[in-house]
């Protein structure tokens, strides 16, 4: 079968190699449609130390169960199923409380084991979710990625978030604008450098769409919300001067979400200021299944809009998929790839 080879930093390629075979307890897909993440993005730059090459990526995806383990229940050959790609060990101390995102013992498809950028991808039958008719194998590809922006709001009180500001309108900030109106925030701020994605934040009903390269986001957000900042931040860019500034949103007793991945950040925060006004700085990692099975539900009842940010490529295209979401990031938001 054909397979994305990633063979080390911005080397990639697509190589012939022998198709998986189903253990027991697992069913192999003939993939459908798996979106690139931007951890994957990470990895082709040689940034993900857990990414070893050779590997396939790929952890978002969707396609249609080939073959079955002689263990397998509940599956026949033709389902359409889209998988939480996170194992976790379910008897540790964080599994047992539910928070089986921080499982120390975790492995990821598409990391620790072969993912679904590739014809044919094995995995646990435990981890797949059958999907309704309705929803479209490219959509389906979205679901994960939308578990992590539930994951986001999955800790906060729901009910008392009225403001929420977001820093960065990739992937994962737009998905976060949604679930914030979704639940309930009247004012929804948002900040990047590239005019398209800012376009997307306001056709998906941001109140304000603050171009980093015009505007003083801070100050921006302090003059709409009367000088008092925003009960919650999202930091989805992973810079020490973007987490400061997400601090720098909140109003009193605020709370600060730490999410994006990208550089090494070394933040130095003002350590009185959160002591003062009662501010709460959080990571988020990844989802549960409870938080996976809401994103399936909700993308499935069209309460988000994920079809507007990805566009199908061919799995043939994917080097050059990658390249330009990295390189040229004002062009695509996400790529899901279609082999
Ligand atoms: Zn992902
Ligand atoms: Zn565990």
């Amino acid at each position: 079968m054909r397979a994305l080879m990633y063979l080390g930093t911005r080397n990639m390629a697509i190589q012939a190699v022998p198709e998986p075979q189903a253990a027991p307890d697992e069913v192999v897909l003939k993939v459908s449609a798996a979106s690139i993440c931007g951890s994957d993005l990470h990895g082709f730059l040689g940034k993900s130390k857990k990414r070893v090459p050779p590997l396939i990526m790929g952890h978002e995806f969707t396609g249609d169960v080939v073959a079955i383990g002689p263990e397998v229940e509940g599956f026949a050959i033709g389902d359409r199923v889209t998988i939480n790609p996170i194992l976790t060990c379910g008897r540790c101390e964080e599994c047992q409380r539910g928070r089986s995102s921080i499982c120390p013992a975790r492995k990821v498809i598409g990391i620790d084991r072969p993912g679904a950028f590739a014809e044919y991808v094995a995995v646990p039958a435990h981890l797949c979710f059958k999907l309704p008719d309705h929803v479209g194998d490219v959509e389906g590809s979205m679901i994960e990625s939308l578990s992590n922006a539930l994951h986001i709001f999955d800790r906060s009180l729901h009910g008392l978030i009225k403001s929420v500001a977001i820093v960065g309108a990739g992937t994962q900030g737009l998905l976060a604008l949604q679930v914030a109106r979704l639940i309930g925030a009247t004012q929804v701020f948002i900040t990047d450098l590239v005019p398209s994605r800012l376009r997307m934040a306001e056709q998906f009903g941001v109140t304000a769409a603050i171009d980093v390269r015009s505007a003083d986001p801070v100050a921006a957000v302090m003059e709409r919300t009367n000088g008092r900042g925003v009960d919650l931040s999202v930091e989805a860019v992973g810079h020490a001067s973007t987490q400061r500034q997400a601090v720098s949103f909140l109003k009193q007793g605020g709370e600060a979400v730490f999410l994006g991945l990208g550089a090494e950040s070394n933040v130095e925060l003002d350590g009185l200021a959160i002591v003062n006004r009662e501010l709460t700085i959080r990571g988020s990692y990844a989802y549960t299944n409870l938080d996976f099975a809401r994103s399936l539900d909700l993308i499935g009842g069209g309460k988000i809009d994920v079809k507007s940010m990805v566009a199908p490529k061919a799995l043939d295209r994917g080097v050059e998929m990658f390249e330009t979401l990295v390189d040229r990031p004002g062009e695509l938001i996400k790529v899901a790839l279609v082999p």
